[in-house]
């Protein structure tokens, strides 16, 4: 597989060959295709695996195929995630790959004031990237409206749940509209894990590196 075979809208792929990208990686070669058919996933893959651009790639590339301005206060795209760090790391990489996209981009994340994030996102942006206690403050201070979630990411949601979010992801969730894509990644899928992901995701593909 190489990264042309699956058909990426050209800004998109002329992003990856300035970053030298070549070759899918594993994850890659198995979500890419399927994200693209509009499928959910639920990846079981750790760190490194190039498993960031495994959802950033194909939701970027279905955002382009309905270029639609953001409704203030909302978000088409929203990726939780368990860390600052890993927010902010997610985050870059959308916007390394949405380079040539002028992509709307906002990170809601804790330790930080919220006022600059209700700022942030009162005109409404493609992508939100947030840790779910900070996204949730967001919700209820109605600063943010989920009800135009199109693709919803979870990544190392392990992680998430090890760090005690199990109910703000719940309430996060009941809050985003049904109809909605949602791609799904753990380093380890125990009980716990994959009940969480079969309330959250339709008929989904599994992938696992
Ligand atoms: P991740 O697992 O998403 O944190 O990615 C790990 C690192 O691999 C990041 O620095 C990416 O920029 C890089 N990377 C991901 N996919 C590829 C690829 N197909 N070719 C080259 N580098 C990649």
């Amino acid at each position: 597989t190489s990264f042309q075979d699956f058909g990426l809208a050209e800004p998109i792929a002329r992003a990856l060959r300035e970053e030298n990208y070549l070759t899918p990686t594993p994850i890659q070669a198995q979500t890419i295709p399927l994200a693209l058919a509009g499928r959910d996933v639920v990846g079981i893959a750790q760190t490194g695996t190039g498993k960031t651009a495994s959802f950033a790639l194909p939701i970027l590339h279905r955002l382009l195929e309905n270029r639609v301005r953001p409704q203030p206060k909302s978000c088409r795209v929203l990726v939780l995630s368990p860390t600052r760090e890993l927010s902010g790391q997610i985050l870059d990489s959308f916007n390394a790959y949405g380079r040539h996209l002028r992509l709307s981009s906002a990170l809601a994340i804790g330790g930080v004031p919220m006022g600059r994030q209700v700022r942030s996102v009162m005109q409404g942006v493609e992508v939100m990237v947030a840790t779910p206690g900070r996204l949730l403050d967001l919700v209820q201070s109605n600063g943010l409206k989920l009800n135009q979630v199109e693709f919803l990411v979870l990544d190392e949601a392990d992680r998430m749940l090890d760090m005690g979010f199990i109910n703000d992801i719940r309430k996060i969730v009941a809050k985003l509209p049904i109809r909605r894509q949602t791609l799904f990644f753990s380093a380890t899928m125990p009980k716990d894990i994959a009940e969480l992901a079969e309330a959250m995701l339709r008929d989904p593909a599994r992938v696992a590196v």
